[in-house]
C-alpha cells in the first residue's frame, strides 16, 4: 500500500501561511524572485498574514527613512521596488492600511480591506511617499479588495519625512 499524501505534514501552523522570518525577509526584499511570487501570491488571499506584512512593511519603511537620512543612507539602495506598508486616505478623511502589491510611477495597486469606488480619488500613502490618486479598479481578492490607483498629483515625490 502506498503512503497517504503528507497533506497533515504540517507544524500545526496553517498550511501556506508565512513564519515570521519569511515575512521578516520578504519586507527586507532578502527573498528569491520564487519565493516572493509564492509568499505574494498567499497574501492575496490571506488577511492575516497581510496584516503581518504589512505591520513589518511600516516597520522596514520608518527604519529606511531613518537611514536614508544618515550617511548610511548615502550608500546607494536598490529602488527597483517600492512594494512596502501603504495606506490611503479618502475624501471623506477615513484612513485605510493597505498592503501595496505594485507601484510605479504612474500607478499602483494595493490590498485593502474595504471597497473603493472607481473615480474615487484618495490620498494614496507609500512608504516616505505621499501623492493624491484616483481610483482605477476594485476587485476583491479573498475577503480583502485589490485597488487599482492613478496618480493625479505630481508623482509621488512629497517626501514626509518630519524635521
Ligand atoms: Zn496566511
Amino acid at each position: 500500500m502506498r503512503p497517504l499524501p503528507e497533506s497533515h505534514h504540517g507544524t500545526g501552523s496553517s498550511p501556506g501561511c508565512l513564519a515570521p522570518l519569511e515575512i521578516e525577509d520578504y519586507a527586507f526584499e532578502y527573498v528569491s524572485e520564487t519565493v516572493r511570487e509564492r509568499i505574494e501570491e498567499h497574501l492575496i488571499s490571506c488577511p492575516r498574514c497581510c496584516r503581518l506584512v504589512s505591520d513589518e512593511l511600516d516597520l522596514r519603511d520608518a527604519f529606511r527613512l531613518v537611514l536614508s537620512e544618515t550617511e548610511l543612507g548615502r550608500r546607494r539602495e536598490p529602488r527597483r521596488s517600492r512594494r512596502g506598508g501603504s495606506s490611503l486616505t479618502t475624501a471623506a478623511g477615513f484612513r485605510v492600511p493597505t498592503v501595496s502589491l505594485d507601484v510605479s510611477t504612474h500607478g499602483a495597486a494595493v490590498l485593502a480591506g474595504v471597497p473603493l469606488a472607481a473615480g474615487e480619488a484618495v490620498l494614496l500613502t507609500i512608504g516616505a511617499f505621499t501623492g493624491p490618486a484616483i481610483v482605477r479598479y476594485c476587485m476583491q481578492a479573498g475577503v480583502e479588495y485589490r485597488l487599482g490607483f492613478e496618480f493625479t498629483g505630481v508623482r509621488t515625490a512629497a517626501i514626509t519625512a518630519p524635521p
